[in-house]
């Protein structure tokens, strides 16, 4: 027997007079007193079936107590629709089904939530994840990632990348989060660790003489939880010998247009913009600018140093935005508050009203020159940064995202992307009072930056690119360091002792004076990519079955209590849970969420 020889998105006019078997779920059902019209769904799309008691009393029986989601099995004819009844919007909507025979092959309960209702509590929907997913936006999303990781691996193969595995039970990998641990039941009481990123056995690959190395890879972190951020991710990882920046680079844009070309039609220009760290941070106040907008910050620091305006002369840095917005006190107030959220002191601005005039308590004390660089148009607010630069980008980059989506300034159709190079090496920690890898701790100085390591490490640059699209950090990468001393002196930076270097990479620093050939790769975050491609803002629903947003699976329940005796076998004996430890590491400054 075969379930079907047609699938129900099939269905067109051609096939009039044709007799066929469908199959699927039943997406709608309608009474029409007597007559029966009923949505079926499979994976090809949704056609109307037509259940007839003059033609079949005993379909007609059946379709009577059929519900939401039941799967059906229906043979009938396929008929043209009365043009009344014709649906232009969907490719069967000019034919119909008369059913001869129906059968039901499976039943449901009442659903939790209507597949078509809008604002379920995401917990509910991961609960029953199986229903949620028939939606059509999760179909969706889950065949647009399926699309994507099939063209990521065409491209990847085409330029000679070997796909090979990398092990789940590792060691720590630094990539600034928390590790997830697994106890070992052969080696009682030590741990593995799931690999925040394959960054150690993608060098030694290549230093094993894979010159090109790719891999879908699965990373896991413990970090607090996103909307755009999860514990388990996803990513295509990179590595190539003799690296060659350009190709890396190249080859990321041929396989991003690839996909948008193939997955949604959306023909993208490469090659993509390129921008310098410093550069980002000074006229967006982020390393990941969106540039579907402008509202550029500007720098006032060097006008403002001989400012009758105390806070302006003494600040480090001063910078502005020109905000196409006339706002009232009381917007201001609370603009100022968003300011202070983000660190600021005070919030300083002009206003200019419609008569151009400029509004603002700081006026009577800039000069004329000031005033002029300062002018905007009439209706504007113009707002100020005064502090330390890192502080003043923060503040200024918060307040122009902020504005920048309030102010429909966004142009949402847009894909903007764009290259972030040029990063520092290392970050100041307060917090930790000592410096800590912005990338990752093997990463490459830049040839100029390698002298200023122990001077002034804060100023050393780094061999390091990131790709931003639409102000989401999608992909990130490096030229390594592939000589065992210049890395021992990177982790001394880091403030890991020579026992720990041992102790935690002493296999890689051994690695590294074996015939390391130079290195260099790039990981991009699957996830993230499908959220941009598909336009989905939750990134849990750009996976099949993600945790809620606690972190927590309400569909199995995991993570879960174990029997006491498979605790016992692993020699681990729990506590009551005390206070969060605070478990961060040092060798990177903020997780770079790839
Ligand atoms: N290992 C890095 C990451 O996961 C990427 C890289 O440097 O290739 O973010």
């Amino acid at each position: 027997m075969s379930w079907r020889d047609l699938g129900a998105g099939e269905l067109r006019p051609e096939q009039a007079g044709e007799r066929h078997i469908l199959a699927g779920w039943v997406a709608r059902r309608r009474d029409h007193g007597g007559l029966v019209f009923i949505d079926l769904r499979d994976s090809t799309g949704v056609g109307q079936l037509v259940v007839n008691p003059e033609r079949s009393p005993e379909a007609a029986k059946a379709a009577h107590d059929i519900r939401n989601e039941f799967v059906l099995r229906a043979t009938g004819e396929v008929t043209a629709r009365a043009p009344e009844n014709v649906n232009p919007n969907i490719p069967t909507g000019a034919v119909e089904v008369q059913v001869d025979e129906l059968e039901v092959v499976s039943t449901s309960p009442p659903l939790p939530f209507q597949l078509d209702e809008e604002n379920v509590d995401e917990t509910l929907r991961i609960r029953y994840r199986w229903l949620d997913l028939r939606r059509d936006k999760l179909q969706r999303n889950i065949r647009l990632r399926a699309q994507m990781v099939s063209i990521i691996r065409r491209t990847m193969e085409e330029a000679g990348f070997l796909d090979i595995e990398t092990p789940i039970l590792f060691k720590p990998t630094p990539e600034g989060a928390r590790d997830f641990l697994v106890p070992s039941r052969l080696q009682p009481g030590k741990f593995f660790a799931l690999p925040q990123s394959p960054q150690i056995l993608k060098q030694l690959l290549v230093i094993a003489g894979f010159e090109r190395y790719y891999q879908i890879a699965r990373c896991f972190r413990d970090e607090d939880l996103r909307a755009d951020r999860s514990h388990e991710l996803t990513q295509l990882d990179v590595e190539m010998a003799f690296p060659d920046v350009e190709l890396i680079i190249g080859l990321m844009e041929t396989m991003v247009q690839r996909i948008w070309s193939e997955a949604i039609g959306v023909a993208l220009e490469i090659p993509f913009e390129r921008m310098t760290y410093a550069d980002a941070m000074l006229r967006y106040g982020t390393d990941k600018p969106d540039l579907r907008f402008g509202l550029e910050i500007e720098d006032a620091t060097e006008l403002t140093r001989a400012s009758e305006f105390k806070v302006f002369a003494d600040a480090p840095a001063v910078r502005f935005i020109r905000v196409p917005q006339e706002y009232s006190r009381a917007d201001l107030e609370k603009l100022e508050a968003y300011a202070k959220e983000w660190g600021a002191k005070g919030l300083a601005y002009i206003v200019y009203g419609a008569d151009g005039e400029p509004r603002s308590p700081i006026a009577k004390f800039l000069s004329e020159q000031e005033l002029s660089a300062f002018r905007a148009d009439p209706g504007s607010t113009v707002l100020f940064g005064a502090d330390e630069p890192d502080q003043v980008a923060r503040v200024l980059g918060a307040l122009r995202s902020r504005l920048g989506h309030e102010l429909g300034l966004v142009d949402e159709e847009a894909f903007r992307w764009v290259w972030i190079t040029d990063f520092p090496m290392f970050g100041w920690s307060e917090e930790d009072k000592g410096w800590s890898a912005v990338h990752h701790p093997f990463t490459r100085p830049a040839p100029e930056s390698e002298a200023m390591l122990e001077k002034d490490p804060g100023r050393a640059l780094a061999v390091a690119y990131d790709l931003v699209g639409n102000g989401e950090e999608l992909g990130g990468g490096s030229v390594r360091i592939h000589e065992s001393d210049l890395q021992a002196k990177v982790f001394d930076i880091l403030r890991i002792s020579p026992e720990q270097q041992r102790d935690r990479f002493g296999f890689l620093l051994d690695a590294l004076k074996m015939g390391a050939p130079p290195h260099g790769g790039i990981a991009f975050g699957i996830d993230r990519l499908v959220m941009v491609l598909a336009r989905e803002p939750n990134l849990r629903d750009t996976v099949a079955f993600p945790k809620n947003q606690a972190g927590f699976d309400p569909m199995s329940g995991a993570p879960s209590d174990v029997p006491k005796e498979q605790l016992d076998e692993l020699g681990i004996q729990l506590e009551p849970q005390e206070e969060e430890p605070s478990g961060r590491d040092p060798t990177t400054r903020t997780p770079n969420g790839l």
